[in-house]
Order: C-alpha cells, then sequence, then structure tokens
C-alpha cells in the first residue's frame, strides 16, 4: 500500500493545528488573568447537563469544532477551585507554568514505569527534594502518586507488608497468625480508611483513638488501645499521626507519636497531605517537629504547592521496605544489559502502575521557576489570611469561631442568641448554599461537636486579604436576611 494514503492520527494540515494551539495558549491566559471577575462557580444549565448525553461519536469532527464545544459548554463550569474566593475542602489552585507544563508533558507522553529514561530522571530528582525539604535520610525512597490518598495507600502498604510476621504478598492475611491492627485519631482522613479496608485489615483493623479539644490525637488513649489490643493477642504494626487534619487543621503531637513508635516498635506513618508544607514556614515549622523521624510520609503537591492536580508524593525512610513492598519483575519486564530496559531504577517497583504519567514535569518546571522560598512566603501568606478571618468573625458579633486556627483551617457559623443548634444548622448550610449557587465564595463545611460549621482552607496563592473581608460581609448579610434580622450590617 501506498505509504502516503495510510492513515495516521496526526492532523492533515499541521498549521493548522499549530494556529488552534497558539489560540488555546491565548484563550487560556486570558482566562487565568481574567478569573476574579468570573462568578466563583454557577450552577450547570440542563441544555448543557444534557449535551453530555450523547451518542458516541463514529464520524470525525475538525479540531477547531471540538475546541469550540469545549469552549462553549465545559470551560464556564468549573469547580471554581482556580478562583481567588474558592476556599472549599483544600483543593489547591494551579498555575499557568503548571498548565503548560502539562502540555509538554503529554507532548513527550513518556511512560514513566521504568527505564533508561529522563523523564525517571525528573522524577527522582523531584523526590529527592521533596525528601530534603522534609528532612528525610539519604537513602531513603519515593514515589509521585495520583495525590495524597494514594500516598496514604502506598505508603501503609509498605508498613503492613515489612511488619507483617510472615510473607504476606504470598499468603495474603488468610494465614496471619495474629490480627495486624493500627492506629489513628478520630479526625484522620477517609483515605486512610480506605487503605486500611482494601488492604484486607478491615475498618475494624484500624482502631480509632479519641482526640483531645484541639482535636489532637489523645496520647493516653492510645496508649490505652494498644495495651487492649497486645492482650486481646492482635499484633499492632503502625500508627498514623495527622500533620494538618482534613476537618480543622489540627496538627497531632508527633514527637510524642515518633517516641511512642519508637518505644513499641511500630511504624510510623504521617499523612500530610497539605499540613506537612508547614515546615516551609520558620514560625510553623514547630508544628511538624517529629515528622522527620516518621517510616513514611504522604503528602500532595496539587494542595499547598499549588500544582495542577494530580500530583502527590509517598516518601518512605528505607528505600529496601518500599521496593520489597511492591517489586514484582515479570519476564516482559526484564531489566536489559543496555537500551531502554538497561536502567537499575523502575519505578513501578514502587508502587501499584506499571503505565505512569510525566508528573514529575509540572514539580520540577513549578519549583525552578519560583523557588522554595516563594513557596514558603505564599503558604505564610494563606496562614496569615486565616489569622485575619479569624479576627474578622471574633469582632463580628453575627458570628462564632468553632475551632482553633492553628493553620489554614476557620469553621465558623452565623449566630443568633436563643436559636438551637439544629437551627442553626439549617441556617448555616442554606447560607453556604447560597455563597457558593450566587457565585461569590465557596468554602465547604463540615460539623464539629454537632455544631454544622461554615469551612474554608486556604491553599489558594491568589486570595488577596480584600477576600475575607467580602467573606464575612457576604455571609452576615444572607444571613440577616434570611432571618430578617438587619441589627448589624457593615
Ligand atoms: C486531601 C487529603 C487527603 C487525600 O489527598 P488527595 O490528594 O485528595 O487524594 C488525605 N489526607 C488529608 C489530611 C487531606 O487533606
Amino acid at each position: 500500500m501506498d505509504d502516503f494514503k495510510q492513515e495516521t492520527l496526526d492532523p492533515q494540515d499541521w498549521d493548522e493545528m499549530r494556529r488552534l494551539g497558539h489560540r488555546m495558549v491565548d484563550d487560556m491566559m486570558d482566562y487565568l488573568l481574567n478569573i476574579r471577575a468570573r462568578p466563583v462557580w454557577q450552577p450547570i444549565p440542563q441544555d448543557i447537563r444534557n449535551s453530555f448525553k450523547s451518542e458516541v461519536p463514529m464520524k470525525p469532527d475538525s479540531p477547531e469544532n471540538v475546541y469550540r464545544e469545549f469552549k462553549g459548554t465545559i470551560l464556564p463550569h468549573p469547580m471554581g477551585n482556580i478562583h481567588p474566593r474558592f476556599w472549599g475542602w483544600v483543593i489547591g489552585t494551579g498555575t499557568p507554568l503548571g498548565a503548560l507544563a502539562e502540555f509538554l508533558a503529554a507532548t513527550m507522553n513518556p511512560n514513566v514505569g521504568g527505564g533508561d529514561q529522563v523523564a525517571q530522571l525528573v522524577e527522582l530528582q523531584v523526590i529527592d527534594w521533596c525528601r530534603q525539604i522534609f528532612d528525610f535520610p539519604e537513602n531513603s525512597s519515593g514515589i509521585l502518586t495520583s495525590g495524597g490518598s494514594m500516598a496514604n495507600f502506598l505508603a501503609i502498604a509498605a508498613a503492613r507488608n515489612t511488619r507483617a510476621e510472615f510473607d504476606i504478598r504470598r499468603d495474603g492475611l488468610h494465614d496471619a497468625p495474629r490480627k495486624m491492627v493500627m492506629f489513628a485519631s478520630s479526625e484522620t482522613h477517609s483515605s486512610v480508611t480506605k487503605a486500611a479496608e482494601q488492604l484486607g485489615l478491615g475498618r475494624n483493623g484500624l482502631v480509632t483513638i479519641r482526640v483531645n479539644d484541639d482535636f489532637q490525637i489523645d496520647l493516653a488513649d492510645l496508649k490505652a488501645k494498644y495495651q487492649s489490643a497486645v492482650e486481646a493477642g492482635n499484633y499492632p504494626f503502625c500508627v498514623v499521626g495527622n500533620a494538618g487534619t482534613v476537618n480543622t487543621g489540627a496538627f497531632d503531637d508527633l514527637v510524642a507519636l515518633a517516641d511512642f513508635c519508637s518505644e513499641t516498635g511500630l511504624w510510623f506513618h504521617v499523612d500530610g497531605a497539605f499540613g506537612a508544607l508547614a515546615r516551609l514556614v520558620p514560625e510553623k515549622a514547630g508544628l511538624v517537629s517529629g515528622m522527620e523521624r516518621a517510616d513514611s510520609l504522604a503528602f500532595d503537591l496539587h494542595k499547598w504547592m499549588y500544582m495542577p492536580i494530580e500530583v502527590g508524593c509517598a516518601l518512605i525512610r528505607r528505600e529496601p521496605d518500599h521496593r520489597k513492598a511492591f517489586s514484582l519483575t515479570p519476564e516482559y519486564l526484564a531489566h536489559a544489559r543496555g537500551g531502554i530496559a538497561a536502567s537499575e531504577m523502575w519505578m513501578s517497583d514502587y508502587g501499584l502502575q506499571l503505565s505512569r504519567s510525566f508528573r514529575a514535569l509540572k514539580v520540577w518546571m513549578s519549583i525552578k521557576e519560583h523557588g522554595l522560598e516563594k513557596y514558603a512566603r505564599m503558604i505564610k501568606k494563606n496562614c496569615d489570611q486565616m489569622q485575619y478571618l479569624a479576627q474578622l468573625v471574633r469582632a463580628q458579633p453575627r458570628l462564632e469561631l468553632l475551632s482553633p486556627v492553628e493553620l489554614n483551617i476557620v469553621c465558623f457559623r452565623y449566630v443568633i442568641a436563643g436559636w438551637s443548634d439544629k437551627e442553626l444548622n439549617t441556617l448555616n448550610e442554606d447560607i453556604l448554599i447560597q455563597l457558593q449557587e450566587r457565585g461569590l465564595a465557596a468554602p465547604s463545611s463540615t460539623t464539629l461537636n454537632g455544631k454544622y460549621a461554615i469551612r474554608a482552607a486556604n491553599v489558594n496563592h491568589r486570595s488577596l486579604h480584600s477576600d475575607f473581608d467580602f467573606l464575612v460581609q457576604q455571609v452576615v448579610c444572607i444571613g440577616d436576611s434570611m432571618t430578617g434580622e438587619n441589627l448589624t450590617t457593615s
């Protein structure tokens, strides 16, 4: 067959594709530049919802048309997390260069499962930077993951596999001589529970420890539950410490947990999804002291390092623990004497995925672009903004602060004297829905000791102090108009 007539998926007209690409870059830069003028979020109209229920396309359309449809139906209805007034859950913002790095990575499109290729060197470089940031030893190892959930999963799998008293990779948990149990506080993120479930430990294998009034793990309860587990003939193998809980941003006493783990021989894992990064800010670094003694650490780069989703990282203190937990080399992946397969090091030996994206590139480019000192300033700015918000809440008689502000999370609610918690819970939920549906601001919510809280978590490099003035004004204004209270307006 005539080569010329054979199809590929490359464009027939490269110049046209090039022009379209340039236009996309221009449009996206304008979009980011003008993001503040847009609503944070808006409900998706029914006709747009319906447009995503079509039949699978059988015939081609032009890239132009496909892009036009993207601009019409997709681009105007984002989650909102790149907006300066988005503080929902803990979701980062991304950056312009981060977005462009995603394009570069997708263009090279390597499979970073292994092999002698530069993408793997970039990932190893990035992991080594993370190791330096968190003061882990030189012979520790790590892997970039989709996020904190997968980083927690991999680290807890390494803990389980390393500490099992038998060949758990061969036998599974069927023949376990003793029931393996781990410990974490009631404020621990659901991804740790999911990991315990999926790793065969079960939810009952994850023993929940009480928290104190500051939402930190209660050490006396930990010691008591550890003792009962031993007396019951179980095998305790791991403690999870929190560096920044998802509800309130609380930090467990990581020094005490590290001490407890060295006394008992338990694996010490830290979930530092966003809070681990407090280490970059000298005034806050004390919160995470003890974290550098962990056997494993999970954290995100797409939260408080502001990188495009997805990217997180698991660091494991001793490289062999990490490799032995996951390495499995069938013949078709044999490492060769030369050529592409010659690499000693295969990232796929350190996790579950074989095909892996080049997510390291956006990390490498972003850290070079800004330098660590600037990240430290951004993180400090976010903390200062939340102290500022807490101060506004305290100064406003209509509002009540519901938890101490340790770092970057503020939980508060609108209150009226004489209303029950139940009534206030409904009212505050209504206020939050209004804030979001009118596109004004996007905190999320949580419930603390039975009280519904409007919860703002700040990992947003675009927020300005005035955005928090606006938030407080709007909450009071919406609350007043819903309850007919118009005494306070500012
Ligand atoms: C966000 C978060 C996670 C999960 O991380 P993902 O990146 O969303 O998978 C785990 N723990 C804490 C404390 C978190 O805030």
